[in-house]
C-alpha cells in the first residue's frame, strides 16, 4: 500500500501506448437511436393525397383536411425532407388514431399531404379527460362551503358516494377556480404598483427589501403585474457564484399567480436566495423579466455586469429562453435530477415485473452517478441495448421515451455533466416548504397583506439569517461557504476507510494528469487484483468506449474511483474525486483519507474513538453491490 502511494511514474503514460479506434468500434452500435426512430414511425400505411406548390398553402389546408380538425404533434427530419406530423383532434383529451402528414420535399418547393390508412374513431376517449361537469359543480359548491383542500374535497366526495377524480386534477381545477373567483378582480393593480413606487429606492440597511424592478400595464382587458423583490445581502450571492438555480415546478402560490425564488447554492449545497418575482404567468417574458432584473440590480449595486453561465431547472423551455435572452449564452443546462425521477418514477410503475423495473431504476441511478460525458453517452447507447434486447413490449415503450425525453431532449440530469455544480433544486423546494410552514405566507392574503409578508416576514428574514456582518446575527448566519465542510461523521468513516487499506495507484490518466485510482468497496465483487495493470485495462476501455454491455461496463466503472489530489496544505479539500459522494457533495473520505496519509490533516481523536462498525467483508456479495448504488 504505501508502496504503490510513493509511486511516481512520470513516465508511464497511457495515452502513448494506447493507440485510439474510436470510429471502429462506435461504427457497431453507433445507429441503435436512429433504427429505434424508424421502428417507431412504421406502423401506419400511409397514402399520397394531394400536392400542393407552396407550404403555407398546404399548412392551412393539413389543419382543417376533410373537415376534421388536425392538430400538429410532431416534426421529422427525414432523408426525403421535413415530415409534419398531424393527428385528429375531435374533442380535446380525444384519442382518434387518424393520423396525416406534409412532407415538404428536400429537393424542390412542393409539399406533399398524407394521410394515413386508418378510419377515424371517435367514441374512444381518453381517460384523463377531466373531471365531469356535475362533479365540477359539487367541488365549486365544497369550495365556496371551506372545503379548499384537495384532501378535504376528496374525502366530502367519498362521503357523497361521488366516483373521485384524481388529486391531481383537484389541485389543478382549484387554481383555475380560485383566478375565476377571486383573480385580478380583487387584485388592485394601482396598490402594487403604489407598493413598488413606495419600494422603489435602495435603503442603506442591507436587509431591508426593496423593490429591484418592476412592470405594470394597467390595461382592462389584459393587465400585467412584474415585481422582483431583494435586499443587498440577498443580492450579494450573485457575486458569489456563476450558477442560477430557478424552478417552475418548486414554487409559492399566490391568488392563483406564481411567486418564484431564483437562487444559488455553496460548496456545502447550502441554498442562497437573490430573491422573489411575483408574475403573472410563467413565460418566457416573465423569466427574461426576474433575469433582468438581477442583471440591472448588480449592475446598479456593485457596477459589475452579471453573466451566470450555468442554469439549474426543471424541463421548462421558457426558463432556458428567458435566461438566454438576457445572458445571451448558457454554457451548461443542467436538469434537475428529481424532476427526472419524479417523471421517471410515474412511467416506470407501467411496468408490472418489480424485478425488472428495480434494475431499470439501478441502471438509470448508475447513469446519473457518471462523472464524463463520453462515459454517459456511451452508457445510454449500452442501456438501450441491454433493455431492447429484452423483447418486452412495456420495457420498449419506456426505453422510447426515456431515451426521447431524458436523453435527446434533456440530458443534463448526471453528475458528469457539470462537476462542481448541483444536480438537483430540492434546496430550493426545501426552503420553499419552510416559507409555508414558518412565515405566514398563506395563498388567499388579499394583497395588502400579502406585499407586507414577502417584504417583513419571507425576503427580510432570508436576508438577516444571512447577514454575517451584524453582530446580532453573525453567530449563526448562513455564510457562503467557497469549501465543503467535514462533519464528526465523514472524519469517522475517513478513519474507517484509512483501516480498511484499500488499494491506491498513482498513475496518469488519459488526458495525461496525475490521479489516484482507488479500489472502490464493489471491487472484490467482480475482480481480483487492484494492480497497475488492471487501471491500465480499465482506462484504456473508459477512453475508447471499448464496452459492448452495459453490466460489464457498469461493473468496470463502479471498481475504482478516480481521485485528481491537490497535494498542498491548503488547497487539499478542493481536490475532487470520481465517487458518488464527491460528485454531490465535493467531498469525500477518499480525499480526507488521502490528506491524512500525506498528513496535510490529522483525524481529531474523537472520530478515532467511535468504534469501527462490522468488517468489510471478502469477497462476493449482493449487499454491498446494493449498498454502493444506494450510496
Ligand atoms: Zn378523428
Ligand atoms: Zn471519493
Amino acid at each position: 500500500m504505501a508502496e504503490a502511494l510513493s509511486d511516481h511514474d512520470e513516465t508511464d503514460s497511457i495515452d502513448s501506448v494506447v493507440p485510439s479506434y474510436r470510429e471502429e468500434a462506435m461504427g457497431d452500435d453507433g445507429d441503435i437511436i436512429n433504427s429505434a426512430k424508424k421502428m417507431r414511425a412504421s406502423g401506419l400505411s400511409y397514402e399520397k393525397v394531394k400536392v400542393f406548390s407552396d407550404g403555407k398553402c398546404a399548412e392551412e389546408e393539413a389543419v382543417k383536411y376533410n373537415n376534421f380538425k388536425w392538430t400538429c404533434c410532431k416534426i421529422n427530419d427525414t432523408e426525403q425532407g421535413t415530415k409534419k406530423y398531424y393527428k385528429c383532434s375531435f374533442k380535446r383529451g380525444s384519442n382518434c388514431p387518424a393520423k396525416i402528414y406534409l412532407l415538404f420535399h428536400a429537393s424542390n418547393f412542393e409539399v406533399t399531404l398524407f394521410q394515413a390508412i386508418i378510419r377515424h374513431d371517435h367514441t374512444r376517449e381518453c381517460k384523463q379527460t377531466g373531471i365531469p361537469i356535475e362533479v365540477k359543480n359539487v367541488i365549486i359548491e365544497l369550495f365556496q362551503n371551506g372545503y379548499t383542500t384537495p384532501k378535504a374535497i376528496l374525502s366530502e366526495l367519498d362521503k357523497l358516494k361521488i366516483i373521485q377524480p384524481k388529486a391531481s386534477q383537484i389541485s389543478n381545477f382549484l387554481v383555475t377556480l380560485r383566478k375565476k373567483l377571486y383573480g385580478p378582480a380583487q387584485i388592485s393593480l394601482n396598490c402594487i404598483k403604489n407598493w413598488c413606487i413606495e419600494k422603489s429606492i435602495i435603503p442603506n440597511d442591507p436587509d431591508e427589501c426593496f423593490v429591484a424592478n418592476y412592470y405594470i400595464k394597467d390595461d382592462d382587458a389584459n393587465p400585467l403585474f412584474r415585481l422582483f423583490v431583494t435586499t443587498k445581502n440577498l443580492m450579494k450571492n450573485c457575486l458569489n457564484s456563476n450558477h442560477v438555480c430557478a424552478d417552475a415546478t418548486y414554487k409559492l402560490i399566490w391568488q392563483g399567480y406564481p411567486v418564484l425564488m431564483v437562487s444559488t447554492t455553496d460548496k456545502q449545497c447550502a441554498f442562497h436566495p437573490f430573491g422573489m418575482a411575483l408574475c403573472i404567468n410563467e413565460q418566457t417574458d416573465d423569466f427574461e423579466f426576474i433575469f433582468k432584473s438581477l442583471q440591472i440590480t448588480v449592475e446598479k449595486l456593485y457596477n459589475i455586469n452579471y453573466c451566470p453561465i450555468i442554469l439549474v431547472a426543471d424541463t421548462s423551455g421558457a426558463i432556458t429562453n428567458g435566461f438566454i435572452n438576457v445572458f445571451n449564452v448558457i454554457e451548461k443546462r443542467i436538469m434537475c435530477w428529481f424532476h427526472v425521477t419524479k417523471n421517471i418514477d410515474t412511467r416506470l410503475n407501467a411496468i408490472k415485473d418489480k424485478k425488472m423495473k428495480t434494475e431499470l431504476r439501478q441502471d438509470i441511478e448508475f447513469m446519473q452517478l457518471i462523472k464524463n460525458e463520453t462515459i454517459f453517452d456511451a452508457a445510454i447507447k449500452l442501456f438501450q441495448k441491454k433493455w431492447k434486447s429484452k423483447k418486452c413490449p412495456l420495457i420498449n415503450n419506456f426505453i422510447d421515451y426515456f431515451i426521447n425525453e431524458w436523453y435527446m431532449s434533456n440530458k443534463g440530469w448526471f453528475e458528469g455533466f457539470a462537476i462542481g455544480y448541483p444536480s438537483s433544486n430540492n434546496a430550493l423546494e426545501a426552503t420553499n416548504g419552510k416559507i409555508k410552514s414558518l412565515y405566514t405566507f398563506r395563498e388567499r392574503l388579499p394583497v395588502g397583506e400579502f406585499l407586507s409578508v414577502l417584504e417583513k416576514d419571507i425576503i427580510h428574514q432570508l436576508s438577516r439569517e444571512r447577514n454575517v456582518d451584524d453582530i446580532v446575527t453573525s453567530q449563526n448566519a448562513k455564510s457562503f461557504a467557497n469549501t465543503p465542510s467535514i462533519n464528526l461523521s465523514l472524519w469517522t468513516s475517513t478513519y474507517h476507510w484509512i483501516k480498511e487499506e484499500r488499494e491506491v495507484i498513482i498513475m496518469k490518466n488519459n488526458d495525461g494528469k496525475k490521479m489516484h485510482f482507488i479500489e472502490s468497496s464493489s471491487f472484490q465483487d467482480n475482480y481480483e487484483d487492484f494492480n497497475k495493470e488492471f487501471m491500465k485495462k480499465l482506462l484504456y476501455n473508459q477512453q475508447n468506449v471499448n464496452w459492448c454491455d452495459f453490466d460489464i461496463m457498469k461493473g468496470e466503472q463502479l471498481s475504482f474511483w478516480e481521485c485528481e489530489f491537490l497535494n498542498e496544505s491548503e488547497n487539499w479539500i478542493k481536490s475532487t474525486c470520481s465517487c458518488p459522494a464527491c460528485l454531490k457533495y465535493y467531498i469525500c473520505k477518499h480525499i480526507i483519507g488521502l490528506a491524512a496519509r500525506y498528513k496535510l490533516c490529522s483525524i481529531p481523536l474523537e472520530a478515532k474513538n467511535i468504534p469501527l462498525g462490522q468488517k468489510r467483508k471478502r469477497g462476493r456479495g449482493a449487499k454491498a453491490k446494493k449498498a454502493l448504488i444506494v450510496q
